[in-house]
């Protein structure tokens, strides 16, 4: 194990639902023993962001200083504020946009994620035809065509991300989840994707899990990334295109003037027409809007490169992105050094 990511502080996360207080429930033996296995794995392992941690990230551009103005402002330089500004100059190249980061840009999820870029915008089509049922073939085909896009984006620019179309794979664990795969292979052909139900032995050729007794392959759904790379590369394309980002500034606060609105940083103020705010699970800058907001936290680790053999031993010939069907599943999947990134929602 060499290295893993954490969440780190300020913009500081408003408190969720992993902040409250523990039940005073002390962890039983299996548990004490589980917990020393796993502090013996994780021996030697850093704390820090495995993509974030790379000798070519970019040096941080200036931060605000002083007073200036914008057709459009952004808040937050994760994904959400990234695309916003590069979307906003695509559509008119001479609307004036600023993209305010109280850190830099691709520092927080964006830059720390499993790098699954996935075409589902209902996080798989069983809970899509649950909650939203007739809509989801306009939600299916919008969702194929958002991922189409990020590819032609990716390959516009080019942004250098590691961008696979590998797909993903769902694994079942347990024998009550093979009904389950079923299900969502059918729900899938509902929607005119044909993906490929795997028995154990199916499933096992791809990638050689004993713990594994079914899959369902989605071959064009899902795309794997570097995300910081990702994040990075919009980042350069946001300045080509002629974004004016200021990082290590964060807005303290935004009100209205007149007909726009007027946000504050450290050192500076930006007057605008319009703002976006894409500030993720942080504090939000109007109230109102914590409402609407549930930091849900989410971790990775990522191993050492795998040796040859170990490679061998186990398949993964198609570096598909693969998860299972736990309510809080587990995913993972290869990096192009060969490591294998795992997650826990
Ligand atoms: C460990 C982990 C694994 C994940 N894996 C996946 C995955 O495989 N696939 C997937 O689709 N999603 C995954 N996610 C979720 C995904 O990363 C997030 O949904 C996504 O990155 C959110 O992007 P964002 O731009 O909205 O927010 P963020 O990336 O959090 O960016 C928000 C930005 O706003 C800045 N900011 C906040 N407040 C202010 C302020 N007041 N002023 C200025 N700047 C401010 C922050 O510094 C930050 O840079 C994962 C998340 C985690 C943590």
């Amino acid at each position: 194990m060499s290295r893993s990511s954490t969440r780190s502080s300020a913009p500081e996360p408003e408190a969720g639902p992993g902040s409250a207080p523990g039940s005073g429930r002390g962890p039983g033996p299996g548990a004490a023993a589980a917990g020393a296995a796993a502090a013996r794995a994780l021996r030697g392992a850093r704390p820090a962001s495995f993509w974030l941690d790379q000798p070519d990230a970019p040096a941080p551009v200036a931060r605000l200083h002083g007073e200036t103005t914008a057709a459009l402002a952004v808040v937050g330089g994760g994904f959400t504020g990234l695309w916003t500004a590069l979307l906003a100059r695509e559509r008119d190249p001479s609307r004036d946009v600023v993209l305010l980061e109280g850190r830099t840009v691709g520092w927080a999820a964006s830059g720390r994620n499993g790098g699954f870029c996935s075409a589902s915008l209902t996080h798989g089509p069983a809970n899509g035809f649950d909650r939203f049922g007739p809509e989801m073939p306009a939600l299916h085909r919008l969702g194929r065509q958002n991922l189409d896009e990020i590819a032609a984006t990716v390959a516009r620019y080019p942004i250098d991300c590691g961008f696979e179309r590998t797909g993903e794979l769902t694994v079942a664990t347990r024998d009550w989840q093979l009904a389950g795969l079923g299900h969502a292979a059918d729900l899938a052909g509902r929607l005119g994707e044909r993906p490929v139900l795997l028995d154990a032995a199916g499933v096992r050729a791809e990638i050689d899990s004993p713990s594994y007794l079914g899959g369902l392959w989605d071959t064009r759904g899902c795309a794997l990334v570097d995300p910081a790379r990702l994040a990075w590369g919009l980042r350069r394309a946001c300045l080509d295109a002629g974004v004016r980002i200021h990082e290590h500034s964060p807005v303290t606060g935004i009100s209205r003037d007149g007909p726009g609105l007027v946000l504050a940083t450290p050192h500076g103020r930006v007057r605008a027409a319009q703002a976006c705010l894409g500030t993720g699970a942080y504090r939000p800058l109007l109230r109102r809007l914590s409402h609407y907001l549930v930091p849900v936290y989410d971790y990775v680790l990522m191993t050492e490169p795998l040796s040859a053999s170990q490679r061998a031993a186990i398949g993964w010939r198609h570096r598909q992105g693969a998860a299972d069907l736990g309510n809080q599943f587990h995913y993972y999947r290869l990096t192009a050094d060969g490591r294998i990134l795992w997650g826990r929602l």
